[in-house]
């Protein structure tokens, strides 16, 4: 027996052997092409089916993990069609005379050097789909067959690497876990690995160390190990563990619905966030008192064009039916460099030089409008609220205001049903946290980001800043400015929550609480251990006061 830490990326633990997945070696002809012409077209053909076929798997994505999942597929889409790699082949093509498979290849590498190269983790962890699309661009090329699931049994998968493309083809039932030499929480893989539920690890040390195919592992996607061949009490613990951790939430959910207020906290509600009308049905399972953050921008990630008014209607009124009279907040569109579609300003689909949150929806009027009619049609049938993203001035939330007061007069004088809703203000930029004061005079309630707002106060780009183990627990910068917003909320007599992921971690929900927070909004898994952790922080709370 021997245990290995490494860093767990998605959590869950799993006991099984281990199969290897290998790539497939590739000779790449170099020989010089007489015919850049025909060699050109070559790797247009490929590229534009290449781009085809990720859309296609995008959408079937979509609908079998959900739109976060057939977002990635989206960006790999966006490779596949990038004028900058295009241009790189072309250069090779034509002016070294490459054939197009090695000009595919050389592109594809000398890309992947500049994205090692930049400061940014979110651009570095695109290497990983950047190889993706290079290689089926290079297998369309010869001819090659997509690689299909092929574990032979129910197995951990150990490999270097796996691009996400060959993730989501393996068969699910078989993949127990994946244990990878390559990777960060931040890559594609991990994203996908913790949406498909599977249990990761990331250990460079082991993969090469694992004797022998077939043996079997532990591996602990939480605490981030894998012991090698675990000896019969390891097992028998593991087992014990797991159907101790499996009681431990019958209990939650037993205590929560045969006591609907035990483990409430009066006056904190907890909520869920979701990107897609998918989500419902495990919001409703999770008990939560609403829906906190409707990501709405994913209503307009996966197509060709705006969303129009009759479509985006369509799902925000079954959200409302679908909750019950629960609040359902809904986001404004929220463009940022990776939530971006290219229809939304086509000059800048190549930068990152994006109009963000409000900003966007107040410089593109009509985008805007089309959303707040279909709003505000909605509000009519329930208890709908309006949540603005990346505000950083008190203006930007009267202008938007003044739009939708525009926009219920146009529906009343069309004897369209409408009705008004609470106009609440993301709390994400540290402008906003430092201006609360004069912006809860413009707001109905405040919704903490704590994502953006964690981001944007360290100066750390990507992912990297949410997900990064050494802020876990929010760093005392943003937790000042946290608590600045909370109490220029409570002083205006407006609502204060938080629907950053760190709202999630049940460490945090003595803060929280401490902090006055009126609302959480968690991912639905999340909700049964938040309301617990906020139950035993209140109830410590009550004792020592009483005491
Ligand atoms: C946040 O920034 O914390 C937030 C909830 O918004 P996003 O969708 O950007 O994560
Ligand atoms: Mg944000």
């Amino acid at each position: 027996m021997q245990v290995i830490q490494g860093r767990g990326v998605s959590g869950g633990t799993v006991l099984g052997p281990v199969f290897f997945f290998e790539h497939e070696k590739r000779t790449i002809d170099r020989r010089p092409s007489s015919d850049p012409d025909a060699e050109w077209a070559r790797f247009q053909e490929a590229g534009r089916a290449v781009a085809e076929a990720y859309g296609r798997l995008a959408s079937e994505v979509t609908e079998e993990l959900g739109q976060d999942a057939g977002l990635l597929f989206r960006s790999h889409q966006m490779i596949a069609l990038d004028s900058e790699f295009e241009k790189s082949v072309r250069a090779a093509v034509y002016g070294k005379r490459q054939r197009a498979e090695a000009a595919v290849e050389d592109a594809a590498r000398l890309y992947a050097a500049v994205l090692q190269k930049t400061e940014d983790p979110y651009f570095r962890e695109r290497t990983q789909d950047l190889y993706d699309v290079a290689e089926r661009i290079l297998r369309k090329l010869v001819g090659e067959q997509p690689r299909t699931a092929d574990l032979p049994f129910p197995a951990i998968l150990a490999a270097d690497s796996i691009l996400p493309g060959e993730l989501v083809r393996l068969e699910r039932t078989r993949l127990l876990g994946l244990l990878l030499k390559e990777g960060s929480p931040t890559s594609h893989v991990a994203v996908l690995a913790r949406i498909m539920g599977i249990p990761a690890v990331i250990a460079p040390e082991s993969v090469p160390r694992i004797p022998a195919e077939g043996e079997s592992v532990l591996l602990d996607g939480s605490r981030g190990f894998i012991v090698l061949n675990p000896d019969e009490e390891t097992r028998q613990k593991e087992v014990l563990r797991r159907s101790e951790e499996i009681e431990r939430e019958a209990a939650l959910r037993r205590r929560f619905s045969e006591n609907g207020s035990g483990l409430r906290v009066p006056g904190i509600r907890v909520e869920c966030n979701i990107s897609s009308l998918q989500d419902l049905p495990a919001v409703l399972r999770s008990g939560a008192d609403g829906i906190g953050l409707f990501r709405s921008e994913f209503l307009y990630l996966d197509r060709e064009d705006f969303p129009d008014e009759e479509t985006q209607l369509s799902v925000y009124r079954a959200l409302i039916e679908g909750m019950e009279g629960k609040p359902v907040t809904i986001r404004t569109l929220d463009p940022s460099p990776d939530k971006f579609a290219p229809y939304f300003d086509p000059e800048l689909r190549d930068t990152d030089d994006v109009s963000r949150g409000i900003r966007y929806s107040l410089e593109h009027p009509e985008v805007f409008r089309t959303q707040l009619r279909a709003l505000h049609r909605a509000a009519a049938e329930g208890n709908l609220r309006i949540l603005l993203p990346m505000v950083t001035e008190a203006a930007e939330v009267s202008a938007a205001r003044a739009m939708s007061e525009q926009v219920l007069r146009e529906l009343k004088e069309e004897g369209i049903p409408s009705a008004g809703a609470e106009i609440g203000v993301m709390i994400e930029t540290p402008a906003a946290a430092l201006d609360a004061e004069e912006i809860a005079k413009e707001a109905d309630f405040f919704s903490c980001g704590t994502n953006d707002l964690t981001r944007f106060t360290l100066a750390k780009s990507g992912e990297d800043a949410v997900r990064d183990p050494e802020d876990a627990g929010l760093h005392p910068a943003v937790r000042a400015l946290l608590q600045a917003a909370a109490s220029a909320a409570h002083r205006a007599g407006i609502p204060f929550g938080v629907c950053g992921e760190s709202a999630s971690d049940p460490g945090l929900a003595g803060f929280f609480l401490e902090s006055g927070v009126d609302e959480l909004s968690v991912s639905p898994g999340a909700v049964l251990t938040v309301r617990e952790a906020l139950r035993s922080a209140f109830d410590a709370r009550e004792n020592e006061t009483g005491d």
